[in-house]
């Protein structure tokens, strides 16, 4: 991409740029070193599973409780439509009680790049789209920064309803939220998932790890093996701008494997 349209998007970001390096193989210019990329780690497609579900059966279960089958189950085989319908009709969890509305994803459904954050909060919720408030404007000036508008990736989240009081989404919620967003990357079939945030990342890599461990790696990620990476949650940079220059060096990862993977399908994650 251009990179003076770069440089603009990244002093937005509050990216400071050092300087130019033109031989370097850096071609977005921005004085970031050559990066080493560790060995490929290899994740399990348990995630893919939607087989998992509650094994006693309430005698008495309260109203509006989750009921007592999982009825996510059968997502794997939906297309878009039934897919759209049937998360806006969700009620597998608690969540359901206290949502606006569910926030099912949004974008380019045959994207090169899909990214993944953790759950809709109080802005989302309203609108009923992802990353729509503070956090929301810095992803979008962090995709800008790489080329990107917002409109050509796709961008969802590992729960469809926000966690009262933005808390972190219990393991309840998360399991019968995630055949929804493993029907999503299947359909998108992204040629890079970019999972952003702690949650979003201990989630879809099934690990306890801290972020701090899991960014600047890649993943082969569910039965398709799509590459993988993590940077930190645009929120987390708002709070913490000093760890920009990270979330820069990451995007430039993402860059990197899909200019490396162009044309190329069946392109994995090795090198
Ligand atoms: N944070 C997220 O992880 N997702 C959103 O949609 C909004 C904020």
């Amino acid at each position: 991409m251009d990179p003076e349209r770069s440089r603009r998007y990244l002093g937005a970001m509050g990216v400071q740029v050092w300087r130019l390096r033109a031989a370097d193989g850096d071609t977005q210019g921005l004085g970031q070193g050559p990066e080493e990329v560790p060995p490929p780690v290899h994740q399990g497609d348990s995630m893919a599973s939607e087989s998992a579900g509650p094994s006693n059966v309430e005698v008495e279960p309260p109203p509006e409780a989750a009921p007592d089958v999982l009825p996510t189950a059968g997502v794997a085989g939906m297309d878009w439509e039934r897919l759209s319908e049937t998360v806006a009709a969700c009620r597998a969890c608690e969540l359901c009680e206290t949502r606006t509305q569910t926030v099912f994803g949004v974008g380019n459904r045959r994207a090169d790049l899909m990214i993944v954050g953790e759950a809709p909060g109080a802005d989302e919720d309203r609108q009923g789209e992802p990353f729509v408030g503070r956090a929301g404007q810095l992803l979008n000036l962090m995709l800008a920064a790489i080329g990107f508008e917002r409109e050509q990736v796709f961008i969802a989240n590992i729960l469809k309803c926000r966690p009262p009081g933005n808390r972190d989404p219990r393991p309840e919620e998360t399991l019968r939220c995630e055949p929804y967003l493993m029907r999503q990357i299947a359909l998108v079939r992204p040629r890079v998932l970019l999972s952003v945030g702690r949650i979003s990342a201990q989630k879809l890599l099934k690990t306890d790890d801290p972020i701090g461990k899991l960014r600047g790696r890649w993943f082969a990620f569910g039965p398709d093996e799509i590459p993988l990476t993590v940077t930190y949650h645009p929120a987390y940079l708002l709070r913490s701008p000093e760890q920009k220059s990270k979330a820069w060096q990451d995007l430039l990862k993402v860059t990197r494997r899909l200019r490396e993977t162009a044309g190329d399908p069946g392109a994995g994650v090795a090198g």
